[in-house]
């Protein structure tokens, strides 16, 4: 753990003399220095670790949000600290309905459920930014009396014309800060007759470099490029920046970790804590989440969505094994970490610059191994029979005809059999499993086709299974089953195996030996005992 993740969050802090910035590639460890650290222990705002997912819901939760929410999450719980939801959504326009109970929901489900939230409350709430726009307003003043910011009159008809004419130049258009130098008196008569305006944060030349915990040495000189942002709208509510930072001000955020798409605005956000005379957290930028291929996750496909993996049997764990599982944040990158693995693994100093590329086509191989260790963990697998029973029920409710297949017993065999082969329970109530679960109905007339010995080779089976319970080996009963064939008299053995599939399976599914594994010796005699009741004509 470096020492600068650590650090004293003072203002603008910078590196103690030595240390480089931590980050791969042009990383050096300063491991003196993590000594002093250890023993030092958390020197954050109050020695606590507070960290928080502030997404805006104007969208579902996605994969590239989980897993920002997921490195806050492990971090905080890595040095006893807090992980906290607030929701920013002061940008009343862009809502979407029912996103912001769903990204808790996701965050819920995904298992890293916030300490304070909405939903959970906290000292330090309200956690959503509509119900506290008092306070930005009130700060928004604070910076007025200050001199930090300003009103401004401009018209929108204004300001479209300054962006007509900047792209016309080819400029990058921007406010020409025109209501900074509004005498105050003229400032107060336009309030006084209700002038439309917002109020305007004055940026100042001369950024102070910050130090990146990921990105390292980093400073945006902001006034050089930007015109004055605005930081309360017409509608009296926030922009993102102002609300942001009170936030993590009076919500005393120790660390923000956040999407690289955010570093440019850092700068900005320092100048007002400076001006607003607040101690700012410290700032790590987490690299984008792309395609295998570098392209962008797409959030149009629909399928990064968290909700669509949930619905489609993806497992939260196996979810969070594969974002984290591209590179950055770990010594090592090794499938199949549990959510305590990862917080104990979890290496920020490993956290790289460039884009961590995700692998999705790996997502059930990720899926297979940790419904593998579900299937192992019992309480974990009494909750799995449960889904898969439900699921049977669901699918193949109409062709049940005996409920023996959905005893407890009977499906945690299968489930046990099948671990490490299948990567969702939704494939074992696919065709190919279908056998398991539907007995088959066959008519005299075609096992006759096939032999006129259908009685003897089943009571051969049966014997062949007598006492073995569900000790069955697909090796040992192909074996067993070539001299079960050589007993018949006037039936080949590929008969002898189709008359079997017919019994077991209504002819479909995989290897007969293969199908009398996992159905097991019960439920095999009971499908062959309908060979029995047919009369023998050899
Ligand atoms: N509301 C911002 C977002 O949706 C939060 C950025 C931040 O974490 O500061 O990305």
């Amino acid at each position: 753990m470096s020492l600068l993740w650590f650090s004293a969050c003072q203002r603008f802090p910078l590196p103690p003399a030595g240390v480089r910035c931590l980050t791969a590639g042009r990383s050096r460890r300063a491991e003196p220095l993590l000594l002093v650290s250890a023993r030092r222990g958390c020197s954050t705002r109050q020695g606590e670790v507070r960290v928080r997912f502030a997404p805006s819901p104007t969208g579902f939760l996605h994969l590239g949000g989980l897993r920002t929410a997921l490195y806050n999450f492990i971090f905080a719980k890595k040095h006893g600290g807090k992980f906290i939801l607030r929701l920013e959504d002061t940008d009343q326009s862009r809502l979407v309905p029912g996103a912001a109970e769903s990204i808790e929901d996701m965050l819920e489900w995904a298992g890293i459920p916030p300490d304070e939230s909405p939903r959970q409350g906290g000292p330090l709430g309200p956690y959503l930014q509509s119900q506290r726009l008092d306070l930005y307003r009130q700060t928004a003043q604070q910076l007025v009396q200050s001199g930090h910011a300003y009103h401004c009159f401009c018209s929108s008809r204004r300001l479209d014309l300054l962006k007509k004419e900047a792209l016309r130049s080819g400029q990058t258009p921007r406010y020409d800060n025109r209501c900074r130098h509004l005498q105050a008196q003229q400032v107060q008569d336009k309030l006084a007759q209700g002038a439309p305006h917002v109020i305007r944060f004055r940026l100042e030349e001369g950024v102070e470099p910050f130090q990146d915990l990921v990105f390292g040495s980093n400073r945006h000189e902001v006034a050089q490029v930007e015109g004055d942002p605005v930081v309360i709208k017409a509608d009296g509510f926030p922009t993102y920046h102002l609300a942001n930072i009170v936030d993590d001000h009076h919500m005393k955020i120790s660390h923000v970790l956040r999407g690289s798409e955010w570093l440019i605005s850092t700068s900005k956000h320092l100048l007002m804590y400076k001006a607003l005379g607040w101690r700012p957290p410290a700032f790590g930028h987490l690299p984008l989440l792309m395609n295998k291929d570098g392209s962008k996750l797409s959030k149009r496909q629909g399928d990064i969505f968290i909700q669509s993996y949930q619905r489609d049997g993806v497992l939260p764990e196996a979810l969070l094994d594969i974002t984290t599982n591209c590179g950055s944040g770990f010594t090592t990158n090794r499938m199949g970490r549990s959510i305590d693995e990862l917080i104990s693994e979890f290496n920020p100093s490993k956290i790289t610059t460039h884009s961590a590329l995700l692998d999705l086509e790996k997502l059930p191989e990720f899926n297979r191994i940790h419904l593998q260790r579900r299937i192992e963990d019992e309480e974990q697998c009494r909750l799995l029979i449960k889904d898969l029973q439900e699921e049977i029920q669901q699918v193949y409710l109409a062709e049940i005809q005996d409920k023996d297949v959905l005893q407890e017993d009977y499906v945690r065999r299968v489930l046990l059999l099948r671990k490490g082969h299948i990567s969702s329970l939704k494939e074992l109530v696919s065709p190919l499993y279908s056998y398991l679960w539907v007995r088959p109905s066959f008519s005299s007339q075609q096992v006759a086709a096939l032999t006129g010995e259908a009685q003897l080779v089943a009571s051969s089976v049966l014997k062949l299974i007598e006492g073995r319970g569900d000790h069955l080996s697909v090796d040992g009963l192909s074996k067993d089953l070539k001299t079960v064939a050589k007993q018949a008299r006037t039936t080949k053995y590929r008969d002898v195996m189709k008359l079997l599939r017919l019994a077991l399976s209504g002819l479909q599914g995989p290897s007969v030996a293969e199908m009398m594994a996992s159905l097991g010796s019960a439920e095999i005699s009971r499908r062959l005992q309908k060979l029995l009741l047919l009369p023998d004509t050899s």
